[in-house]
Parts: C-alpha cells; structure tokens; sequence
C-alpha cells in the first residue's frame, strides 16, 4: 500500500469510529439535561462558593467571631512536620474512622515498617458509659503490645481521635460532641487523653507515652508531609469531608500558645459545617434540604452533605426517584428500591461511572442488583448521566474549598494530601477537582494532589514521632 493510501485508510477507521461511538453514546434527552441544570455550577458560582469560605474561614480564626462561626478552625498545636529524620518506634491508636485500630511502626532513615490490627468495638460499647469505651481501648492497646512485644520500655503514642473536639493542647482535647454512632456518656466536655490514661493506669499491665492526639485530617497531612516536604494541606473526602492546612500564626488571632519558631501551626477547619449558616442556600437544591430534613443532625454539616461518601449516593437516588416519578427516566417504573431512603449507595455512582463511555457493564449489573432486570442502553445513558452531574458537583465543590485554601495561603506550590474512599475510588473525581482546582486558583500557583493512604494511623505515629524528635533537639 502505497503512503499516501495509508493515511486515506487511517482517516477513514477514524472516521468510521467516531460515527460508532456517536451511535453508542446515546443523546441524553433534553428534559433530563434541563432538570439537572441547578446541578451544574458554573465557574462563576464556584468563585462565588470559594470567596464566601474564606469569610468563613477568616470568622473562624478570629477570636472576636470565632464564637458563632459555622467553621471552626480549630488550631491542633502540631506546629512541625515531619522531616524524614524521625526514628524509633512508635504506637498509634485510630478511633473514629470506620474501624478502631491499634498501629506499631518502626520509623529510621530509608525505613517504614508497620504492624496493625484491627479490633471490633461492639455497639453496646458505643453507646455504653465512657469508662467502658476507654477501658476496651486500653485492652485492645494491651493484647496488640503483648502479642508484639513491646510491652517492656514505655513507647511514644499518637492518639486519632476523629470526632470534633476542641483542642488545648497537643496531648489534650475536649470532645465537643459524639458523632458517627457513638454516644459514650461521660465523655462529652472531657479530655480524652485524660480518660485513655486513667483506663490505662486502671490496667498497670502497660506503660505508653501519649505524644499527640490528632484527628485523620491532620494525619493525612503529615504522613504526605514525611515523604513531601511541599504538602501543606490535609483532606479527606470519605464518610465526611474535612480539610486542615498550615497557617502562619499571625493569621491566628484565636492561637494563646507561644510565638516561637517556627511561626506557624496546623489548622483543623472542620470545614464539614460550611454552609450551616445559610450562606450555600444559592447552591443547595431540593435534594440537599430532603437530605438534611432526614438526617440525624438537621441544619448541620451542609457541606458535607453535598459532597461526602455518607451522603453522595442518596443525593443520586433522590434525582433517580424524582426524575422517575415524573416520567423520565425507567418510562416512569423504575426499581422500587429507589424509593427507599439508603437504599443507593455512593460506590454505585463510582461503579456506573466506571464504564467507558458507551458501554454499559457496570451500570446494568448495578441496576440488576437493585432489582432492575431489562434496563435499555437509554436507561443506562440517562442513569449515567444523572451520576455524573451529583459527582461532577461533589468533586468541583471540594475543588472550589481545596482552591480557597491554595489562594488564601498563596504558597507558590503546594501538595495537598488527600484521604477517603470516595475520592480513592470514584473513577473520576481525582481529574474533576484537578481540572476545576487550575480553574479557580490564582494566577501563578501550583499544585498536586496526592493519596495519603492510611493517614490517621501512620500520620498519628508521626506526630508522635516529631514531638519526640522536637523534645530530644529541646533537651540537648
Ligand atoms: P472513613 O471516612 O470512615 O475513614 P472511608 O474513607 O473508607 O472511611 O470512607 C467511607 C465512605 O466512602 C462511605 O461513606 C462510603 O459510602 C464511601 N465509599 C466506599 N466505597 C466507595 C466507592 N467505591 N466509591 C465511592 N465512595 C465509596
Ligand atoms: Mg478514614
């Protein structure tokens, strides 16, 4: 074959297959795109979202409107990250992710060894008195030692605690309040290294050192930071969404430590609770207000509700329900299960979304397994679509907050740490908020976003890490 028909002939494939994939990919109907425009936030809006944060963010920092602020920014007293030069070993305790574990890891030049076990915590204990939730933490503290045997010389400890608390101190924090189905009396107002200690001090069987308590947010930041010495932010974006970054302390009118070096220290916003003031209403829709109506915490965390794994797929199915009940989608009968509150779950939306474009695998085996048998390739295009337009909102929304944050530091490059399943596993969120965070930022930044896996066990041992590593410099 001659060149000249070889580049008629590739033409021609190309050609040929954009004609195909045109007919795969079927239209969405017009009437679906219209009801899910209030969806689609322009970038306008985005700018519109990150500008009304960082009033929200500077109301939390000052000390005169931290009071009713709706996000808190709560300082932690990390002040130092990691520098790699951390070693020794060290235990670290995760309480208030989706498991309860107790960590062992061996920090050294060149060096990163982990043991981890994960231990149940049974509904009665959740919802029992807080002496018995602190003495089951302390036993399961006690059998990990055991079997590890590290039970001899007291060993430098990081305490994740990932519920709202208000922080005095680097190894002191008052629960503010219980979330995520725990409900320990006793224990709200308390310090809860105070009452890890006592639980421990009650057994006599262990000795540990509590170096730091911490939430996941900010030990995702600081295992990305022991590897990256450009991340300054911390986010996660699993059951809920939350963000920390470090902030120059005389941003920090709420800070009544010390002003010694260095001059800053790690923020934890709690950003989840943005919007809980009314300032979002321009963006929320009917279903973010049935979502709140119907949830254990009314008028709280709207934000969150927005974006998060906890709420994304119910966000979905609500769209599915409404758009089916009015005849547009499923021919009016689509399967029952959509009426049913939790009944959608967000890996769905990742499942369906997982598919190439035009084809329809996962969507169908989704649609089967909530009862669905014939769904057409016009069923599957019209769910799909529906998908995209709650998870497209979720990641660029969560942009617009990554994108504030970036601005408001103005740092030439910063890495921005990411933990969660939702932004783990989504097929596409990692793209979106990259693409839209370009958008929003100001002109001459940079950034990356990196997965922080496993931040609120790792990220606890090195806090602990680092405050014996500043303690070891301070006493020479
Ligand atoms: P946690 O935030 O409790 O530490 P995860 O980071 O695992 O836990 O996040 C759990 C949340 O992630 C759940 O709300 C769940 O809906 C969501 N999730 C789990 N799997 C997926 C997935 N494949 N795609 C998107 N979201 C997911
Ligand atoms: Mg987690």
């Amino acid at each position: 074959m001659t060149g000249k028909c070889r580049i008629w002939r590739s033409m021609l494939m190309r050609w040929l297959c954009r004609i195909g994939r045109a007919i795969q990919q079927r239209q969405v109907p017009r009437r679906i795109e219209e009801r899910c425009a209030e969806l689609i936030l322009s970038d306008d809006k985005l700018r519109d979202v990150c500008q009304r944060l960082l009033v929200e963010l500077n109301r939390g920092l000052n000390k005169d409107t931290n009071k009713e602020a709706t996000v808190k920014c709560f300082p932690t007293y990390v002040r130092e990250l990691p520098n790699g030069e951390e070693c020794g070993k060290f235990l670290a305790l995760d309480l208030g992710g989706t498991n309860f574990r107790v960590l062992l890891i061996e920090l050294g030049p060149h060096i990163f060894h982990m043991e981890s076990k994960i231990f149940a915590v049974p509904q009665s204990v959740m919802l029992g008195p807080g002496t018995g939730l602190f003495d089951h933490i302390a036993e399961c503290l006690a059998t990990f030692m055991h079997e590890n045997k590290v039970d001899v010389s007291p060993l430098p400890l990081g305490f994740t605690f990932s519920f709202p608390c208000s922080q005095e101190g680097l190894t002191k924090a008052r629960l503010a309040t219980w979330t995520k189905g725990f409900k320990c009396s006793g224990v709200e107002g308390e310090d809860v290294v105070k009452l890890l200690q006592e639980a421990i001090a009650r057994r006599g069987d262990i000795k540990i050192d509590v170096m730091a308590v911490l939430n996941d947010t900010t030990g995702t930041l600081m295992a990305c930071a022991w590897k990256n010495p450009a991340c300054r932010i911390g986010l996660i974006l699993g059951t809920g969404i939350n963000a920390c970054y470090v902030e120059r302390l005389e941003n920090v009118q709420l800070w009544d430590g010390d002003f010694d070096e260095p001059n800053q220290v790690v923020i934890n916003t709690e950003l989840g609770a943005f919007g809980d003031n009314g300032t979002l209403e321009f963006i929320r829709t009917e279903y973010d207000r049935t979502i709140d109506q119907h949830s254990l915490n009314p008028g709280r965390q709207l934000f969150e509700k927005m974006i998060s794994g906890m709420y994304m797929g119910e966000v979905t199915r609500l769209v599915l329900a409404q758009l089916t009940r009015e005849g547009l989608l499923f021919d009016g009968m689509g399967p029952e299960v959509l009426f049913e509150p939790g009944q959608f779950f967000t890996k769905y939306v990742s499942e369906i979304e997982s598919d190439k474009k035009g084809e329809y695998t996962c969507c169908r085996q989704v649609l089967e397994e909530l009862g669905y048998e014939d769904a057409s390739d016009e069923d599957c295009a019209n769910v799909r679509y529906i998908c995209e337009a709650v998870s497209r909102r979720a990641a660029h929304i969560a942009a617009a907050a990554v994108a504030c944050l970036l601005n408001k530091m103005g740092q030439k490059h910063v890495t921005v740490a990411v933990d969660g399943s939702l932004y783990r596993f989504h097929p596409h969120f990692h793209d979106l908020m990259v693409e839209k965070i370009r958008q929003l930022i100001n002109p001459g930044l940079t950034f990356d976003l990196m997965l922080s896996e496993d931040g609120s066990g790792r990220g606890a041992a090195l806090v602990a890490a680092v405050a014996v590593r500043i303690g070891s410099l301070a006493a020479r």
